[in-house]
């Protein structure tokens, strides 16, 4: 697995640079009110599909213990992490494009969930077909209780209004340099490495605010250093 897999927060405290969007999404845990339809939108690598997943994972989680965090340790939470939850589901906007695909996704909405609640992640959703958002809004419409739907985007503009404004909206910000070379800096202390913090620096620096670029780019340094 690559280290921006391993390394993915589990909980709203670690995601990034993104206070605002996390603090809001533990208040809303803590009190359990949370909404059927959110909008995560922003640049690439600033934490989007991972707080999706935290989110669903606070959505579901078999003992949260008041501090608004998923507890990470009970099955729904490690099946969440695993990516096998059978009420989590995650949709790749660019694959999921054919009326069928969008009808089986509406049914498989209206049944009971097993757990606590129906997620779907949709990710890169500016780039569903037509017919595939005509299915969405009908979800976002008309939700089934049990039902929470997240979308994630880097392109808010190409979202249709309808959809945005059945949303709570939650905007992600860039990441800057220091807080790249934190999470960097927790990772080779994971790993047990001691890079030079000059290349550190650059690396965070040259991310251009993209937390997965840089932890790509770390991973690459430390094989290189390995061969
Ligand atoms: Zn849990």
């Amino acid at each position: 697995m690559s280290f921006y897999q391993t390394y993915r927060p589990m909980k709203f405290a670690d995601v990034q640079g993104q206070d605002e969007v996390t603090s809001i999404l533990i208040n809303q845990a803590k009190g359990n009110t949370f909404h059927h339809a959110y909008l995560l939108c922003g640049p690439s690598g600033t934490g989007k599909t991972t707080t999706a997943r935290v989110l669903a994972m606070a959505l579901n989680c078999q003992s949260m213990d008041g501090d608004g965090e998923p507890c990470g340790q009970c099955q729904s939470c490690r099946l969440i992490r695993e990516g096998g939850h059978w009420d989590v589901l995650e949709i790749d906007g660019a694959r999921f494009r054919g009326i069928d695909e969008v009808k089986e996704l509406a049914y498989r909405a209206h049944l009971f969930p097993m757990g606590k609640r129906k997620v779907y992640i949709i990710d890169e959703c500016h780039q569903l077909t037509e017919a595939a958002w005509n299915g969405m809004l009908k979800l976002l419409e008309e939700p089934p209780p049990h039902l929470v739907i997240i979308l994630c985007t880097t392109h808010l503009e190409k979202i249709p209004d309808t959809a945005v404004s059945r949303c709570q909206m939650f905007p992600f910000v860039k990441l800057k340099p220091e807080q790249i070379r934190e999470k960097l800096e927790s990772i080779c202390k994971s790993v047990g490495i001691s890079p030079d913090s000059r290349h550190l620096q650059f690396i965070a620096e040259s991310a251009q605010g993209n937390m997965r670029m840089a932890e790509n780019t770390l991973e690459q340094v430390c094989q290189l250093k390995k061969a």
